[in-house]
């Protein structure tokens, strides 16, 4: 089995669920009493919301690439930056890592084609919904990614930051982003990424307005595929990645 390097912490409320998927998912695999091997670079996540509050991308990209590059140190065959917003410097982290990094957006990509979806609706930070990254990227797989109206977006973003990376769980804010979903259908999005980490915390697949895709789940469950087969998955590989 090959070992699993997460760069977590963004939140810890998420990285939780990562641990407990990626093992829940290798003890479906194997069986018996096995679990993965896993080695864990926890961040302090405040620190991270000050370089993104900032604007300071490329020192958060150092900070991250550091991390990553510490688990290949210690053993990390491959690593996984467990939050979607901080794949903003998915390039930077992969090239000083010098271990294959599976990009949780590559890998949303590669499950929405495979169910041949084309407009799915976004959930997930400001960052994420609006600076271009995640759209380009996904664009590159042909997938044409919608984003909630201004004040959503927003409403999105709170939800986000001020409970959910905060361990706080809402039944209005459930409803709120089911609202969302709900007018996303009505304008002919064809499914629904939860594309930040914590949002599984909060809204579950299934029982919304459009078939839903947890960016969670799909990255947890690649990692497990290459720790336990060596498949390839859609990595950036250190090699071509920008330093
Ligand atoms: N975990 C979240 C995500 O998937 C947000 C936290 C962050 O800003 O990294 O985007």
């Amino acid at each position: 089995m090959k070992t699993i390097g997460l760069i977590g912490g963004m939140s810890w409320e998420s990285t939780a669920t990562y641990y407990r998927y990626i093992n829940e998912a290798v003890r479906d695999q194997v069986g018996g009493l096995a679990s993965a091997e896993v080695i864990l670079n926890s961040l302090d996540f405040s620190t991270v919301v000050a370089l993104q509050k900032a604007d300071r991308w490329d020192d958060a990209g150092v900070l991250l690439g550091r991390a990553g590059a510490g688990l290949a140190r210690a053993g990390a065959d491959c690593v996984l930056i467990c939050t979607n917003t901080m794949h903003l410097v998915a390039d930077k982290v992969a090239g000083m890592s010098g271990v294959p990094l599976i990009d949780i957006i590559d890998e949303t990509a590669t499950v929405l084609k495979a169910d041949g979806r084309k407009r799915p609706l976004l959930l997930a930070t400001r960052y994420t919904m609006e600076h271009g990254f995640y759209s380009d990227r996904m664009a590159a797989h042909g997938i044409d990614v919608q984003v909630p109206d201004a004040g959503d977006r927003v409403a999105v973003h709170e939800i986000i930051f001020s409970e959910l990376c905060q361990g706080v769980i809402s039944d209005v804010s459930r409803k709120r982003l089911e609202g969302i979903v709900e007018a996303a259908a009505d304008r002919g999005a064809d499914s629904v990424i939860l594309g930040c980490t914590e949002i599984q915390l909060l809204l579950k697949t299934d029982g919304l307005a459009l078939p839903g895709y947890d960016s969670t789940a799909i990255h947890a469950d690649a990692a497990v595929r290459f720790a336990l087969s060596g498949r390839k998955p859609a990595i950036r590989d250190a090699t071509t990645a920008a330093v």
